[in-house]
């Protein structure tokens, strides 16, 4: 009897537990104040909402081409909440990407965010890759005015085809989408992963290994 009324009273906890959760804003806004170093929270502390003004909420400069020199070929402006402090807990932020002809965003997931890119400019072909066990490869060749969507944690990766450059605009379900660019991960992390775990998992000679992480 006692085990039972322990039981009900657990089960009463985990389910009032679950039925307080709230993904959802809370209010109409939460500007994100950055000098508030203290609270943690899933995300950043409100500022004041009397405090607020347009500048929490606007971005300038999104025309102005990124510069591409560099050996990707490819820049990238995010407009996020360290942009934009205005959409702390409001899911959403963009980015601008620059290419150079033949420039690459290499393979790389967003661990918090779906994307939906849109071709401003240029020729782009773009792709991603499904869950194992399938791997199966969605590519396609963007033009001006295409839109394509990188499902939520996939893989993906966009070039320019053209013999110009290439704009295209994302959109991201999350205020700080994250970025895990996929040989930066794996040949890149600091310290090192261990040339002996790389080398039997991508089935190559160690000095393979040893060059790929030299690039990164
Ligand atoms: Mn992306």
């Amino acid at each position: 009897m006692a085990n039972q009324i322990v039981l009900l009273a657990f089960v009463a906890m985990t389910c009032s537990l679950v039925i307080a959760f709230e993904p959802k804003p809370l209010q109409d806004f939460c500007i994100a104040d950055t000098t508030s170093s203290v609270i943690r929270v899933n995300g950043f502390p409100c500022l004041d909402s009397k405090l607020a003004q347009a500048d929490h909420f606007s971005f300038g400069g999104l025309h102005m081409p990124g510069n591409t020199t560099n050996p990707l070929g490819v820049k990238i402006t995010p407009v996020n909440v360290a942009q934009i402090p205005g959409l702390n807990t409001l899911g959403i932020s963009l980015a601008r990407i620059d290419y150079a002809p033949g420039g690459v965003t290499p393979p790389h997931t967003h661990p918090r965010a779906t994307e939906i890119l849109t071709v401003v400019k240029g020729k782009i072909y773009v792709g991603f890759v499904t869950s194992n066990p399938e791997n199966k490869l969605i590519s396609k060749v963007l033009k001006k005015g295409d839109v394509f969507v990188f499902p939520i944690g996939l893989v993906h990766f966009q070039q320019n085809l053209g013999s110009g450059t290439a704009i295209s605009q994302s959109s991201l379900s999350s205020q700080n989408p994250g970025v895990i660019t996929i040989a930066n991960s794996v040949f890149g992390p600091n310290p090192s992963i261990s040339d002996d775990v790389l080398a039997k998992a991508f089935q190559v000679d160690k000095s393979i290994i040893s060059s790929l992480q030299a690039q990164f």
